[in-house]
């Protein structure tokens, strides 16, 4: 390069830092969050994608704010490219409105988070239902009650096996605190967070290797307090599943770095209180495996398992 040219270019750099840094982290790949609870504006649910440098979010709808996702991808399709939806599992017009929402270009199920057992009829007709249509399932698994969520949601996780048995047509994509306790093999239900090393031979950590349609989501404090647990055992967590995890944050900041009212209440666990979860959660993968896994998490296996082009 010419000298003055040189010069130039140093230039432009030292007067682009400055504002880089002010701006969104980067990441080693681009990013889809795949549990992006759709917000009430367009401007909100850009802004988190903007604060926390992700490129793009699946939205999660439920069946009546589904009319709002049209205009919001047309505006931005490379931001919003997919969104699930969801409608309560034990009303009796659960399939037809869940059916309406796949013909009306929703790619999956999700979030279901009712108050019914896993195994029970009620999710038994959707898992039979996802096969049918071809979308996967995003399960909110909740065994501990919680002064943000009370009661038990999908119980009885520790019986899933036979569940992804009887419907191996169906994609189930795994997530919320039972779901995350029970990689380790010493949880018996005593707290929705525990901590300290993980006991190899959990339940779901046995259940993503054993079954090909069983797929999770690294969203929320559940995901990221149990992937902060044990560095080593996190690290060979993501390598050998790391064709059935995509990254997701359930974040409620405002602005993709930690604000907003929401995510500084009481009701968010305190060690996520004041911070982005899309952002923590990245930074967590990118310092616990390679980039090429991490590439795979936070964006190749969410497309395949969409059937999305990436
Ligand atoms: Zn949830
Ligand atoms: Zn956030």
């Amino acid at each position: 390069m010419e000298r003055r040219a040189f010069l130039v270019s140093l230039g432009a750099f030292a007067a682009a830092s400055p504002a880089r840094a002010q701006d969104a982290p980067s990441w080693s790949a681009p990013v889809i969050d795949m549990h992006f609870h759709m917000r009430r504006t367009p401007e909100l649910n850009i802004a988190h994608q903007q604060g926390a440098g992700v490129t793009a979010a699946n939205l999660l709808t439920r069946t009546d704010s589904a009319a709002a996702v049209a205009p919001l991808q047309a505006q931005h399709p490379r931001m919003f490219p997919c969104w699930f939806s969801a409608t309560d599992v034990t009303k009796p017009d659960a399939e037809k409105l869940l059916t309406q929402a796949v013909k009306a270009g929703a790619k999956g199920f999700g979030e279901l988070k009712f108050p019914v057992a896993a195994d029970g009829p009620e999710m038994r007709r959707v898992y039979a239902l996802a096969a049918e249509l071809d979308v996967p399932v995003l399960i909110h698994f909740q065994e501990v009650s919680q002064a943000a969520a009370e009661g038990g949601y999908n119980t009885g996780i520790k019986r899933f096996g036979a569940i992804l048995k009887a419907y191996p047509r169906t994609k189930f994509i795994g997530h919320a605190d039972a779901f995350w306790a029970n990689i380790s093999a010493d949880y018996h239900e005593q707290e929705a967070y525990p901590t300290g090393p993980i006991v190899p031979g959990g339940v779901t950590d046995k259940l993503l290797s054993d079954y090909p349609n069983l797929f999770a989501d690294t969203s929320a404090n559940s995901a990221n307090n149990a992937l902060s647990r044990d560095p080593a055992f996190t690290a060979d967590f993501l390598k050998r599943h790391q064709d059935k995890l995509h990254f997701g944050s359930d974040c409620n900041c405002e602005d993709g770095k930690g604000g907003g009212a929401a995510q500084n209440s009481d009701r968010v666990a305190p060690r996520m209180r004041g911070k982005c979860v899309a952002q923590e959660t990245l930074k967590l993968l990118t310092a616990s495996t390679a980039p090429e896994i991490f590439r795979k998490i936070a964006w190749t296996n969410a497309h395949r398992l969409l059937g999305l082009p990436s």
